[in-house]
């Protein structure tokens, strides 16, 4: 089934329980501008996409995803997810989404380079600091970030560094964007163990998914003294009830290994880590990893979607009613968002941002998107989903920002 319909029938789901109406809907669900191009290297083409799903609330802000599965239904998807994200995080964003489809690991840095740069000469028109600003997700990073700035700055003659986040900090980056996601998620993280696990710090942890976001996020729990029982990357995973040595894991990932070959667990599939008997699964990942076919073999209460979309429709209701709790990936992975927009107002404003203060707010911020998921799941006595109540509030402010400018 596709992505974006599966997600359809949780929108459906909380318009009967808002009493929300068609016509509210439909401005909703109706993406702003999808942009389509076939970009061409070396004789290989690969189809690319650049969607601008809301603008209510402020310009587009989302990735761009290098990937071989890539498809419009994925980045329509991911699109309205961030327009959600961005709504709950109160920032002042739309929601938007990039893709191409392709795989970056199979080509050299040239053609990287030339994908990179032929993205931005097919959708520059689409982009700006007040129209759709990007960001890296899956296989993108920083270099990607800054070919894809100069090659739109030479379009139009000007420097623009708000056009994209996620920049390497010597071109207007900021520093602690690297790892703003993983960050955000651990203070997810600790909240849930906090309010739920009596704040111990032996609870088992299991995650999915060793790159930028998980990686960081598992080093971060390991530090802080919590156990991490497993991990997995595309290859495979490692387990080991003890606890792994995160810090001995990620020398031999940044060697080109994957973690299934280290030597201090047991080699395990990803279908088995999603299966173990854990406190906390941290999906950080892809989509559609937890559906209907596996759901009802999870053993974890608590499961932290830091990638987005981990858990389909029909895994959600089959977890719920197994009373095990999701929290749900547009607050759980907003962190890398929130940091992405210090950085687009610092370009903006060009005035320096002071790092302690930016640290304290992407904390504070993470810390009152959880408290008001939460009290809005305690208004309604715990009869909806954290899901649930973070699209209320979500999809309210969206709406609201319509009806101020007299849409609906
Ligand atoms: P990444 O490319 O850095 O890492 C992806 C990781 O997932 C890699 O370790 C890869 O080996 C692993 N992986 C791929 N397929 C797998 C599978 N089937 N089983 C287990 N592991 C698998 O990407 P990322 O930036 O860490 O993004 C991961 C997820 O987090 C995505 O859903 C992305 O949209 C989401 N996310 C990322 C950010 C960010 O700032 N990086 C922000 C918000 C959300």
């Amino acid at each position: 089934m596709s992505i974006f319909n599966d997600n359809l029938q949780r929108l459906k789901d909380v318009q009967v329980l808002e009493n929300i109406s068609e016509e509210d809907m439909q401005s909703l669900l109706t993406p702003v501008k999808t942009n389509y191009a076939e970009l061409e290297v070396n004789g290989r083409k690969y189809p690319s996409w650049r969607i601008l799903f809301n603008e209510a609330i402020g310009p587009g802000k989302g990735g761009i995803r290098f990937h071989p599965d890539v498809n419009e239904d994925e980045v329509k998807s991911l699109a309205f997810w961030m327009a959600l994200k961005n709504s709950l995080a109160d920032i002042p964003y739309g929601g938007a989404k990039g893709g191409v489809k392709f795989d970056p690991k199979a080509v050299d840095k040239k053609e990287l380079e030339e994908v990179s740069r032929q993205y931005i000469r097919k959708f520059h028109e689409y982009l700006g600091q007040d129209k759709d600003i990007p960001a890296p997700d899956v296989y993108t990073n920083g270099q990607i970030m800054s070919w894809m700035l100069d090659e739109f700055e030479k379009i139009n003659g000007r420097h623009e560094p708000g056009m994209i986040t996620g920049k390497p900090v010597e071109i207007g980056g900021i520093a602690m964007r690297g790892d703003a996601t993983a960050q955000g998620g651990y203070l997810v993280t600790k909240e849930v163990v906090e309010k739920f696990l009596a704040g111990r710090k032996d609870v088992k942890i299991v995650i999915q998914g060793f790159g930028n976001a998980g990686l960081f996020m598992t080093e971060k729990l390991y530090d802080d003294g919590y156990k991490i029982v497993a991990v997995s990357d595309s290859r495979g995973g490692i387990y080991n009830e003890d606890g792994l040595n995160i810090k001995e894991l990620i020398v031999l990932k940044n060697s080109g290994k994957s973690v299934n070959e280290y030597p201090g667990g047991k080699a395990i599939s990803n279908a088995e880590l999603l299966e173990l008997k854990t406190d906390i699964l941290v999906l950080a990942a892809l989509e559609n990893q937890i559906t209907e076919e596996n759901a009802s073999r999870v053993k974890a209460d608590y499961l932290i979607e830091l990638a987005n979309g981990p858990i389909n429709y029909s895994a959600d209701k089959i977890l719920a009613e197994a009373k095990k709790m999701i929290i749900p990936d547009i607050l759980a992975n907003s962190g890398g968002v929130i940091v992405s927009y210090f950085e687009w107002a610092q370009n903006r404003n060009g005035q320096i941002l002071d790092e302690d203060y930016l640290k304290n707010l992407l904390v504070k911020k993470m810390k009152d998107g959880w408290r008001r998921v939460y009290e809005k799941y305690e208004e309604r006595n715990g009869e909806i989903t954290l899901r649930q109540a973070a699209y209320i509030i979500a999809i309210k402010r969206i709406l609201a920002a319509e009806k101020w400018r007299g849409r609906i």
